[in-house]
């Protein structure tokens, strides 16, 4: 392994639905700010401040443009994880909140879950929705889940392991009508598909640097101007963000996704035109393989990712088998533990197919020979383990 991280026979990176690499580009834009400037953007009184404050507000300008908000409306976090937490118990925790019920989906992130669940310990009411087998909720499912104590729903516009899109824009339209607060985790979803929030009923919406080819440790949650309910912070401090969100704002960060965000806004239509066509392509290699269920929505899914279930193999014998594929079984944060997927559990996958699902999530830098030669390697692979379980 040299200092890069790279082996001699590097695997080929199917994993870009758990981070993707900083782009050249960004880097780029990043280091002047690590090396040479280094003001405080909260430094009001010279120079140094003033110069780091621009770059910072440059960046969130830069953010705001991709997903059609007001620079205003963007406060800076470490990542999607602590927007969601934000977001959740920011409206869940204020005093003036409508009530306190949380109604959100079995197949969320473990970032909107986990937290869901401590507000339940904390004494709030929780709904969590199922899906249908395509992945996708039903917003009449929604409809009957809201209670006049209803504070917030919370949906993720792109699931993390199986790509489907929820109908957010119905599922707003839905909480507009009953006064109720929608908040959307789209970690998964900057740079894969259109988002303009100025006609999209959302009002809190987590976002991620280090899924769009930025930094890790930035991210940033959007926060609609008119919001009915103020939010209570969670980081108390100097009172940077406008309150919510207290601490040094790290300008190389800010900087790293705010370029990130503007290639991606740049460059996102016709990046997702060829990796439509990787998609298919892969899509067909692996389905030829034969005994191949593809987990959710076939045409309502980001155009990245394809999620696979094979019948009768385990998804670890087969990631041990394919040394040379970086991929996933289940999401990455999952797959410390053995347990199965809870969003392909959430799908009414049996135990043993939830399993046996790989997902292989591709990106800017994937070329069509890595796509044929990682349907080669589990073409090889899924027929050397169905061979040795037929012959035990
Ligand atoms: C990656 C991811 C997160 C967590 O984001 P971090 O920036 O790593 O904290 C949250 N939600 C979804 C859907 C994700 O894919």
């Amino acid at each position: 392994m040299t200092a890069a991280g790279k082996t001699a026979a590097e695997p080929i990176y199917m994993d870009y639905g758990a981070t993707t690499l900083v782009d050249p580009r960004v880097v780029e834009c990043m280091l002047p700010w690590l090396a040479g400037q280094f003001g405080n953007p909260a430094s009001g009184g010279h120079a140094f401040g003033w110069r780091a404050q621009e770059a910072v507000e440059r960046a969130r300008a830069q953010v705001a443009g991709l997903v059609g908000a007001d620079p205003a409306e963007i406060v800076w976090t470490s990542g999607a994880t602590e927007s969601n937490n934000l977001a959740l118990k920011g409206v869940l925790q204020h005093p003036q909140a409508r009530g306190r019920h949380l109604v959100t989906v079995a197949t969320e992130h473990k970032a909107v879950l986990d937290v869901a669940q401590w507000l339940q310990r904390q004494g709030c009411a929780l709904s969590v929705l199922e899906v249908g087998p395509d992945g996708l909720l039903d917003p009449d499912r929604l409809r009957e889940a809201l209670r006049p104590e209803t504070a917030l729903v919370s949906v993720m516009l792109v699931n993390n392991e199986i790509g489907v899109v929820q109908e957010v824009e119905a599922i707003g339209a839905i909480c507009r009508e009953r006064g109720v607060l929608l908040h959307v985790d789209a970690a998964q979803a900057s740079g894969k598909l259109a988002i303009d929030l100025r006609r999209l009923p959302v009002d809190l919406m987590s976002l991620t640097a280090h899924k769009t080819y930025g930094p890790k440790g930035v991210g940033a949650l959007y926060v609609r101007r008119k919001l009915r309910v103020p939010l209570e912070a969670q980081m108390h401090g100097g009172g940077h963000e406008r309150g919510l969100r207290s601490g040094t704002l790290p300008t190389h960060q800010c900087v790293g996704m705010g370029e990130a965000f503007a290639l991606a806004a740049a460059e996102m239509e016709a990046e997702c035109a060829r990796l439509r066509m990787l998609q298919q392509r892969l899509l067909r290699g692996i389905e030829s393989i034969g005994g191949v269920q593809l987990n959710g929505h076939r045409e309502r899914r980001v155009p990245h990712n394809v999620n696979v279930s094979f019948e009768g193999i385990g998804a670890e014998p087969l990631l041990e088998s394919l040394p040379g594929v970086a991929a996933s079984s289940g999401s990455a944060c999952n797959s410390a533990s053995l347990e199965p997927s809870h969003v392909l559990r959430a799908l009414g996958r049996s135990d043993e197919l939830a399993h046996a699902s790989l997902r292989l999530t591709m990106g800017r830098f994937t070329t069509e020979h890595e796509v044929d030669a990682t349907v080669k390697y589990l073409q090889a692979s899924v027929a050397r383990l169905r061979a040795g379980q037929s012959g035990n």
